[in-house]
């Protein structure tokens, strides 16, 4: 079975192309500025790049170029689009409604549409992939995998905020949680790796990349997790706040005289890593964690209080989490920072040995794929596990085709 995996966002647009007989990605590509000027593709099949730029007005466009691309003479993977047996979307919000990964029918839909709401960037763009599939390939069955599904496990004392429960009732607000599938594949890898029977199975998983969250996962299930209605909530983000006093907001918006939409681009744009190291009034030094690390080593007072405030928020999170969870098994680095920061690791563990919890610097010399990074004798492993979100939405795709 050939299941291929679509994420699109609002002028972008990321796939790759699963041969799910041993789970091997056959080509993957992405589609920049759709719908704007400079449009291109580009393609990676093994060390080769195949680049199309040609004006794409929208996401039907991109998807057309996709389809060239892979069944391109010389630069594709497959002879004819019927080889393609389903198609997974990645979607960002679907509420309370959806649980768990879906086909697509009308109630997905109503919940995708619903919860715009609470994603209006990220849901209509992952929509107009879907249509461009259903449009372009009408026989084929489309799947739709959600950031907030592995979440819907929350009990209502980590799900609700502390404000008027009318709020929650009538316009459901509370707290969704984001990273669903990358969280989930972290739960799953880890419990093959440790040997465990996953419903047994206690971690904290940290992903973090541009975007972070931290899930405390009780018996194979989310039990807590640090983004919320939307993804700005929790850790200090690459250009995201992460946590605030809620007044603070409200006092910057009065005395900039800002409007809502402009104090959610500040909190989503320019706070964060980028924000706090930023010379004050001029744009910060970098929301990357590899200028911000090389920014701190060259004596950079703000680079280095960007990437301690990150640290600290990890390590305050992890704490309270492993506390939620009871025996914990293992705490998990994924994402981009998670799985390449060796420092950073390091700068979050630190003050974990008081716990009995120790990081083996020697083993913690590693990028990606899947270590234990901790010392024998601690108390809790550590790990690191590369995440992979597109093969948790290809794996998802394949069993409800299938079934
Ligand atoms: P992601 O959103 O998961 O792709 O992660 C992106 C983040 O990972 C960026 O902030 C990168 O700077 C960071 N990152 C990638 N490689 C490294 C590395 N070798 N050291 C530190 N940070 C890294």
């Amino acid at each position: 079975m050939k299941v291929l995996v679509i994420n699109c966002g609002s002028s972008s647009l990321k796939y790759q192309l699963f041969n799910m007989e041993n789970e091997e990605v056959m080509v993957k590509g992405l589609v920049e500025r759709i719908g704007i000027e400079g449009s291109k593709l580009i393609q990676e099949k093994g060390d080769d790049e195949y680049i199309i730029e040609e004006a794409m007005k929208d996401h039907t466009e991109a998807v057309a170029h996709v389809f060239d691309a892979l069944v391109d003479k010389d630069n594709g993977v497959i002879a004819d689009l019927s080889e393609i047996d389903a198609v997974g979307h990645r979607f960002v919000h679907g509420g309370e409604k959806i649980t768990k990964s879906a086909l697509i029918d009308k109630e997905v839909r109503d919940a995708i549409e619903e919860y715009t709401k609470f994603a209006p960037l990220h849901n209509p763009a992952n929509l107009m992939g879907l249509e461009a599939c259903e449009k372009l390939l009408p026989n084929v069955k489309n799947v739709a995998v959600f950031d907030t599904a592995f979440h819907q496990t929350m009990p209502a004392k980590t799900y609700l905020y502390g404000i008027d429960y009318k709020y929650y009732e009538e316009e459901a607000i509370r707290k969704y949680g984001f990273h669903g599938t990358s969280h989930n594949f972290i739960t799953n890898k880890a419990a093959e790796v440790l040997g465990k029977d996953v419903n047994d199975l206690n971690i904290i998983s940290a992903h973090l990349g541009n975007g972070s969250s931290i899930c405390a996962v009780k018996n194979g299930k989310s039990f807590d997790t640090s983004m919320g209605l939307t993804p700005l909530e929790g850790l200090v983000m690459g250009t995201r706040s992460g946590d605030i006093d809620p007044a603070a907001v409200t006092y910057i918006m009065k005395k900039e005289n800002l409007s809502p939409e402009e104090m959610e681009n500040v909190l989503n744009k320019k706070s964060g890593v980028l924000g706090v190291s930023g010379v004050l009034g001029v744009s910060g030094v970098s929301s990357d964690f590899r200028d911000l690390e090389n920014a701190a080593n060259e004596g950079n007072e703000r680079a280095k209080a960007a990437l301690d405030m990150f640290a600290t928020r990890v390590k305050r999170y992890i704490a309270g989490y492993m506390a939620e969870v009871g025996a914990c098994d293992a705490i998990v680095f994924t994402g981009g920072i998670g799985e390449n920061s060796i420092s950073m690791r390091e700068d979050i563990m630190e003050g974990f040995e008081l716990f009995g919890i120790k990081i083996d610097k020697e083993k913690n010399n590693v990028r990606g794929g899947c270590h234990v990074v901790s010392t024998d004798d601690s108390k809790v492993k550590v790990m690191v596990i590369a995440t992979n979100e597109e093969l948790m939405i290809a794996r998802d795709t394949k069993s409800l085709v299938e079934a």
